[in-house]
């Protein structure tokens, strides 16, 4: 160690925010840092603010072009909001990547899909790992997936706690418990910064226990007499495990529907979980079957269009249909933001006949992120100098900031995406802001949201497009009638936009004006007359061709 050295935290994406976490952490003197990075998830685009788009990934140009050495990424849990970049964003950084084995195995299977043959390093759970000056130990805690790490970072300046997502169960059907002594122990060590989930800091008590979720659902599914399909976020391997003991218990066969379910299941077979699943069925020869012999575990949860869900609702799914007598259970909350399509899709059921069941009127989910008193035994058990909420909106982060202040912990920092912190030596202290944003998978295009794509698509949306096309000739007179194509616009403000471009036309002087004022010209008659015929400005595009 020198005496330059610090050691310092960079957000590029999850604070301010649930959704695309990627911290980094960083040690040396300021002109030659060393990274790790912890997480690199995705955010998915919302139809009404990034049209087309569905994916959102960090910007993380400061890491990947400024000649900065990242020694790793290292995976928490399988969430998409945890792993998701990795594949699209490996390129920019091309370092190796560190994960537990159904993380790991979830990883590799995305980097395969994206054309890439990166291998990822496997760390057992419980497991640890050196990269440069930074020693990090696996410590397993509980959340709503397969194999959820707290990761204990050593560096020669002090010790940091990055919880990831986690809650307290003691009882999570799958997988080990919280490993409540080494969290503790690493507390006695002393825990310089706590880097800890936000989400639900608002929300009092405790989160509540899988293996009591597994008790409910198992009794709610008994008392069903017709089809029954159950909806969980696939990555809830705990979860499809009590519903396939549940489909057991009541005599019911299990049939997997979407792409996903068949993704998760084979991924935590491979790595030794589900030992006890049921032999699932084809969901074409579910359909032979009576329908109190059988139970459906689909995707689409949130209301996704493309789910298996969504699509037996509208009753195009090839291999299942539902109807009077039937049910869903919706064991899952309901994401803020996805309210329109969850709605839309429990009425479409309705419509249908089928019953639906929520977490609203019984007790099918708990939360996989710390409730208060949670938040509160983390911070008895480790005992920081820095609390640093992440993984939650501005409102989590306060919230959870002035809670650990009330537990005595000395300094508490809210961060942003893009502030650097110095944690150590000295008091935690904002030191730099770095570029950073978000980047949006177009299709198959990554682009800035800065370069305003998303922008034009909602003007284009909301008041559709109106081009024009004029003719000159040598002489700057009019050659021809106007050509105007249009796209969403209602045929008045199409009359009126015409009427408005002719007059601008008639009354062009090509001794007093030329062919770049006339195109000017033309636009803003086009904009107004549609402005005043309709009270809405479209985009508008004038060519003009001069022979
Ligand atoms: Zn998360
Ligand atoms: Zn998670």
């Amino acid at each position: 160690m020198v005496k330059s050295d610090e050691l310092v935290f960079l957000p590029l994406g999850g604070s301010g925010e649930i959704g695309m976490n990627f911290n980094a952490y960083g040690f040396g003197p300021a002109h030659r840092r060393q990274w790790i990075v912890v997480d690199c998830g995705i955010t998915f685009g919302r139809e009404s603010d990034v049209p087309g788009v569905d994916i959102i990934m960090p910007d993380i140009r400061f890491l990947a072009e400024q000649n900065q050495t990242v020694l790793g990424i290292v995976a928490t849990h399988a969430h998409e909001d945890h792993i998701g970049a990795i594949a699209p964003l490996w390129p920019l950084l091309k370092c190796p990547i560190y994960a537990t084995p159904f993380t790991a195995r979830l990883i590799e299977g995305k980097l395969v899909e994206a054309g890439l043959s990166v291998p990822v390093n496997q760390v057992p759970v419980g497991g640890h790992l050196k990269l440069g000056p930074f020693a990090i130990d696996f410590i397993s805690i509980t959340h709503s997936i397969l194999e959820p790490n707290l990761l204990a970072i050593r560096t020669p300046l002090g010790v940091i706690a990055h919880t990831g997502d986690w809650k307290i169960d003691p009882e999570p059907v799958l997988g080990e418990a919280t490993d409540a002594a080494a969290i503790q122990k690493l507390g006695d060590e002393g825990v310089l910064a706590l880097v800890c989930d936000s989400t639900n800091a608002l929300v009092p008590g405790h989160s509540g226990s899988e293996a009591k979720v597994r008790e409910s659902l198992s009794d709610l599914i008994g008392t069903l007499k017709g089809r029954v399909a159950v909806t969980a976020f696939a990555s809830n391997v705990a979860r499809l495990d009590s519903i396939g003991h549940a489909a057991r218990t009541h005599g019911r066969k299990l049939a997997l529907v979407g792409r996903s379910m068949h993704k998760i299941v084979a991924a935590a077979r491979d790595t030794g979980y589900l030992t006890d699943f049921p032999q699932t069925l084809d969901a074409r020869e579910a359909a032979e079957l009576p329908a109190r012999r059988v139970l459906y575990l689909a995707t689409g949860s949130q209301g996704e269009p493309r789910a298996a869900l969504s699509r037996i609702a509208e009753g195009n799914h090839p291999d299942v249909s539902l109807g009077k007598g039937d049910a869903v259970i919706f064991s899952s909350r309901v994401i803020p933001g996805n309210e329109l399509p969850i709605f839309d899709l429990h009425n479409k059921l309705s419509a249908l006949g089928v019953e639906v069941l929520t977490a609203e009127d019984h007790f099918v989910h708990v939360s996989g992120h710390p409730a208060r008193e949670e938040l509160a035994q983390m911070y008895r058990w480790t005992r920081p100098q820095i609390a640093v909420p992440v993984h939650g909106e501005l409102r989590h982060m306060a919230e959870h900031a002035r809670l650990a202040k009330s537990l005595q912990v000395p300094e508490a920092l809210v961060p942003a995406n893009g502030q650097l912190y110095r944690l150590a030596p000295g008091p935690a202290e904002l030191i730099d802001e770095v570029p950073s944003g978000r980047i949006h998978m177009d299709g198959r295009v990554m682009v800035a949201e800065g370069e305003g794509l998303a922008k034009a698509r909602r003007a284009m949306s909301y008041a559709g497009l109106i081009a024009v096309t004029l003719v000159l000739d040598e002489k700057g007179r009019v050659a021809a009638e106007a050509a105007i194509l249009t796209e969403g616009i209602p045929q008045p403000v199409e009359n009126a936009v015409r009427t408005a471009v002719d007059e601008s036309l008639r009354r062009h002087n090509p001794k007093k004006s030329g062919s770049e004022e006339l195109r000017e010209t033309v636009r803003r008659a086009a904009r107004r007359a549609a402005q005043d015929a309709w009270g809405k400005k479209p985009v508008t595009r004038v060519t003009v061709v001069e022979l």
